[in-house]
């Protein structure tokens, strides 16, 4: 394809029956890519057609053959307004989701307890004050002094739970059997972070004098302790009935846990994070502390294990993890690789990466990224058909993607407030052009839009596994 799509593409009448049309475009449907487009009204998809039988927009967009696909929902990302504002915000935070075709970005809240009543509401007004795009969140963390908060939590729409294996967040196990056990009687799901908290303490010590070096971030923490948590937390999952989420899983013995529990019939699904699908171990000592992240990067065999299982619809859902911080936290890690942040950007990547190294690599169909990057965080988070599809009725949530345009990554185009992109340098192909949350473009010629003000809180229904993965 030849030059991008821009504002040029974009016609304004005001004469139209409905408020925007796309045409020219080539939609992917729950079934495969077919060619048309889709009106738009009141911020709901209204038709979908081939383009003779499209009606007038107020707003008509000629998508140029481009790819129109349901917006992405990030089911994992650590927006942290209020609690750690120098590292990301709604506003912020939002705009890196907008700029990465995401259309619903659902925070995990980490420093700030959302715990009560008071806390939900605090947080949606936040979300409607600062995002630019539709948003929901995860209630957390979930300790011993608070699992009693699920019923009442999901009533409100929250049906999300976090709790960590491991520290510094550690649930005990029991906590996670009751947690299991509430969602099991009420719905929703219980993701839990597994890596084995005592395989992580015996095997730090093997790493003493070798700190300096970034890799032993990720020998300190070996695929046994994956494999060791996710296949408790399973049980626990077996024992209770209740929907469990392994959040990001990073090795082959942890798919592989999840692979035989799935063929059993027990209620788990799985997360993948974009640089758990592009880097490995052994990048860690070329890109130093900002490549340290937890779970931590494995090897080239786990990536390839990863590609297949998403490939093969054993892991559901792609998420960010999204957790930046200042440049300041990362180089505190030069000396020490214990002294870095956590955390990595994520969220206005996903779509690239999916794009450029699953699309085009052939490691990857159309009909699977619909499906792990909308259509499958849309039904566990209980979205679905309102967000996850394009449907009559469905919200005109969408992002126009050009799969053959080259882009170099470089920190300027990030709209996260941490000025660095762990993917600094690198070409990749296939990017989103345009995004647009409930028929309002949010995203386009590179910048962001809109305003805060328009975003929507996201209420979650008791959700569930994705059917016929
Ligand atoms: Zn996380």
């Amino acid at each position: 394809m030849s030059s991008s799509l821009t504002s040029k593409h974009r016609k304004q009448t005001g004469r139209g029956s409905v408020d925007l049309v796309v045409r020219n475009a080539q939609l992917l449907m729950e079934s495969g890519l077919v060619r048309g487009g889709l009106g738009v009204k009141g911020g709901t998809i209204c038709i979908i057609a081939t383009d003779e039988h499209l009606p007038e927009g107020d707003v008509t967009i000629d998508a140029r053959e481009r790819i129109l696909m349901p917006g992405l929902i990030d089911g994992h990302a650590h927006i942290h307004d209020p609690a750690m504002l120098s590292h990301e915000s709604f506003q912020s935070g939002s705009r890196a989701a907008a700029g990465g075709g995401v259309t619903t970005v659902i925070d995990m809240p980490l420093t700030s307890q959302v715990d009560s009543i008071k806390s939900v509401e605090e947080k949606i007004q936040q979300g409607k004050a600062h995002s630019v795009v539709d948003f929901s969140f995860y209630a957390g963390m979930i300790n011993s002094g608070n699992v009693s908060i699920i019923p009442t939590f999901i009533e409100k729409g929250i049906a999300a739970f976090k709790a960590f294996t491991c520290a510094p967040y550690q649930a005990g196990t029991g906590v996670i059997a009751k947690a299991l056990s509430e969602v099991s009687e009420y719905g929703g799901h219980l993701t839990v972070h597994s890596e084995d908290q005592g395989v992580l303490d015996e095997f730090k010590k093997d790493m003493d004098g070798e700190w300096d070096a970034p890799i032993s971030h990720s020998l300190a923490r070996p695929n046994l302790a994956e494999q060791l948590a996710v296949r408790q937390n399973i049980s626990l999952a077996e024992q209770t009935g209740g929907h469990l989420h392994i959040a990001h899983v990073t090795t082959r013995e942890g798919l592989s846990e999840i692979e035989s529990a799935k063929l059993r019939g027990i209620m788990v699904t799985t997360e993948v994070c974009p640089h758990h699908l592009v880097f490995y171990r052994d990048d860690m000592n070329r890109l130093g502390p900002r490549s340290k992240m937890n779970p931590p990067l494995r090897t080239k065999e786990d990536r390839a294990a990863l590609w297949s299982a998403l490939l093969r619809g054993m892991i559901d859902i792609t998420v960010s993890d999204h957790a930046p911080c200042p440049i300041e936290k990362k180089e505190a890690g030069k000396d020490d690789i214990r002294e870095a942040w956590a955390g990595v950007d994520g969220t206005q990547m996903i779509l690239r990466v999916l794009l450029s190294e699953g699309i085009n690599k052939g490691r990857l169909s159309y009909t699977r990224l619909l499906r792990v990057a909308a259509r499958n965080p849309a039904r566990i988070f209980g979205l679905y058909p309102k967000k996850g599809t394009l449907r009559i009725g469905s919200d005109a949530d969408f992002v126009i993607i050009d799969p053959d345009r080259e882009e170099k990554i470089t920190a300027e185009m990030m709209f996260s407030k941490c000025e660095w992109t762990l993917y600094e340098g690198m070409t990749m192909k296939g990017s989103p052009e345009m995004t647009f949350v409930r028929g309002t473009q949010v995203f386009g010629d590179g910048k962001i839009l809109t305003k805060p003000g328009r975003s929507e809180f996201q209420a979650m229904g008791s959700g569930g596994r994705p059917v016929g993965e």
